[in-house]
């Protein structure tokens, strides 16, 4: 497959491309994941990155564009992919769609997750990931907790809360999403490749893409 999931923070678009991939061994791309990794190396990437992550602002259009077009390159891309926080601004959307037609390549759709907003900022404040770069499962401390030590389940190290997830830096996020990312429903909705999936369940989202995608 090759889709893109739009989808405020917190919409659950890491746990639906994760569960995705199991699918057709389609590769999930994450912006956010790529960055997060290059600041923890300390790479040149990561130092330019840190500060606007931190805040909850935006990277650079330009770099993330630098990221993605040798990303979309790379052999595993081949049986499709799944990519999970990016477009996130006109712009981006407008050098992916050149991007695309330069390497001809065709996506199937845009998956827009419609979370409520109550919802939304319930699971950021109680979100949790394992910091081990490798694994960075997703926890909650209500309804998915870690083991009772604040360790990850499946790879035992620890389970930390993020640091664009305090209060500030979450309500910057959301202000942020509203501002630049939600004008995309807007574009792909005119470019005919925009379904909406209204998303409570992340495996019922799933198996509604799967739908979507053998339709
Ligand atoms: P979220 O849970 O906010 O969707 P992500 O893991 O997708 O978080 O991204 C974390 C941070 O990385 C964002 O707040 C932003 O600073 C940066 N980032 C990720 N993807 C992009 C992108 N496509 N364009 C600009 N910045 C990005
Ligand atoms: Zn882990």
């Amino acid at each position: 497959m090759r889709i893109i999931l739009l989808g405020a923070p917190g919409a659950g678009k890491g746990t639906v491309a994760k569960l995705l991939t199991e699918f057709d061994g389609s590769v999930q791309i994450s912006t956010g994941d790529i960055l997060r990794s290059a600041v923890k190396e300390g790479t040149p990437l990561g130092k330019k990155a840190k500060e606007f992550m931190d805040r909850g602002d935006l990277v650079p259009d330009s770099l993330i564009m630098d990221i993605m077009e040798a990303r979309l390159q790379e052999p595993d891309c081949r049986t499709g992919f799944i990519l999970d926080g990016f477009p996130r601004t006109i712009p981006q959307a407008e050098a992916l769609k050149s991007l695309l037609a330069k390497l001809s390549i065709q996506l199937d759709f845009v998956a827009n997750l419609d979370v409520p907003r109550d919802v939304i900022l319930d699971r950021l404040t109680t979100r949790r990931t394992c910091c081990n770069p490798a694994c960075q499962a997703i926890y909650n401390v209500k309804s998915n907790p870690p083991k009772e030590d604040g360790t990850c389940t499946l790879c035992d190290h620890k389970v930390i809360q993020r640091d664009d997830e305090t209060e500030e830096a979450i309500n910057n996020r959301l202000e942020t999403y509203n501002a630049k990312t939600a004008p995309l429903i807007g574009f792909y909705e005119k470019e005919g490749m925009l379904k909406n999936f209204l998303s409570l369940s992340s495996k019922d989202t799933v198996e509604e893409i799967k739908k979507a995608l053998k339709g």
